[in-house]
């Protein structure tokens, strides 16, 4: 077998991400969830205002890549009648982020080619992923997870690192190929959200993030999984972008903020608003601002969220550079 090849992902123009959340409520409640419902509210978008969001972030001109989020999406009744709005107004990939309890009977009324679901768990075992993300979580996502390979679905995982989980990681390879499973998203935990307010020790450092995930990314790669995960400390050679300036992404919540960055979403700087269904440009002090800085750490978000995680040498420059957090890198089996 060939050694995979880490790639870095770069932002492609003519791309257009829209991470739609369609409410923020959630039927669990991890340990170091993002949702801030002070910035973001406790509402959910009706029926009409989803198919008038959606039709207005749709640019026939561009790729649309579409991304149901919440809270748990599949708790809001109406997300089926909006992943078939999306696909008639040509959304060209739709996936649906879910905790694993897929309300609302979605698995049955679906078809494998409407949506890729996109499955979280945080832990190999109940005992690992339980204590983070609820009680029983771990019975309920596995197993609706597999009923949805069976069903023909196109299944992803997204494991959030953190220092409470990343020494069960090297055993989600092999968990996920008998599942089934064809991605596999590593994320890093981010500031945001619980994890900012909660005072949990769950940042890595440099070294941790280094030391296992590359590894883990190729045995699952070496294992036939795609392998998605973020950059987070750019090589020598390597070109700082933020994608602020560089990507479309649109993070919309239902209150009507939508935001460019996500690092942003604790705070109400998004450039955007939407109003009467139109797209409206905010004014003041707004992330777009911070997005021209430059700095010799990197991403500017990521110094004013997390400046203890910077390291310096005797000179004062800094030691790793710290990518555009949407940037990612992969490995293809
Ligand atoms: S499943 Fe997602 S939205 Fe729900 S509590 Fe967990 S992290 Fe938050
Ligand atoms: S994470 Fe940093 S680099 Fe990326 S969009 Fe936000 S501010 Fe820009």
């Amino acid at each position: 077998m060939n050694n995979p090849i880490p790639r870095t992902v770069g932002f492609k123009p003519g791309e257009r991400n829209i991470f739609f959340h369609i409410l923020t409520s959630c039927n669990l409640s991890c340990s170091h969830c993002y949702i801030n419902p002070e910035q973001h509210g406790k509402g959910s978008v009706s029926k009409e205002t989803m198919d008038a969001w959606l039709a207005l972030f749709f640019d026939k001109a561009k790729e649309n890549n579409l991304i149901f989020l919440g809270g748990e999406p599949t708790l809001h009744k109406d997300l089926v009648h909006g992943i078939h709005t999306a696909k008639k107004l040509g959304y060209n990939s739709i996936t649906v982020d879910t905790n694993g309890y897929l309300f609302h009977d979605t698995l049955n009324r679906i078809e494998p080619n409407d949506a890729v679901l996109s499955f979280s768990l945080d832990g190999p075992s109940p005992e690992i992923n339980d204590p983070l993300r609820g009680e029983g979580v771990f019975e309920t996502c596995t197993g609706n997870l597999k009923r949805a390979v069976n069903k023909g679905f196109d299944v992803s995982l997204i494991y959030t690192v953190s220092r409470r989980n990343i020494d069960h990681l090297q055993e989600m390879p092999k968990l996920l190929a008998d599942m089934g499973v064809k991605r596999f998203f590593i994320q890093v935990i981010g500031l945001r959200g619980k994890s900012a307010q909660s005072g949990q020790d769950l940042q890595l450092t440099p070294e941790e993030w280094l030391a296992t995930v590359p590894e883990v990314a190729a045995a699952a790669a070496g294992l036939g999984m795609h392998v998605i995960c973020p950059k987070v400390f750019l090589e020598e050679n390597e070109k700082f972008e933020c994608a602020g300036n560089v990507a479309e992404n649109f993070f919309i919540f239902p209150n009507g903020r939508v935001y460019q960055c996500p690092l942003c979403e604790d705070l109400a700087v998004n450039t955007f608003r939407i109003e009467d269904n139109r797209l409206m440009k905010n004014q003041g002090l707004i992330e777009e601002q911070l997005f021209s800085l430059t700095i010799p750490e990197g991403c500017v978000m990521n110094k004013l969220l997390q400046p203890d995680n910077l390291l310096y040498d005797a000179a004062g420059k800094p030691l790793h550079r710290i990518s555009c957090c949407l940037l990612k890198q992969e490995i293809r089996p």
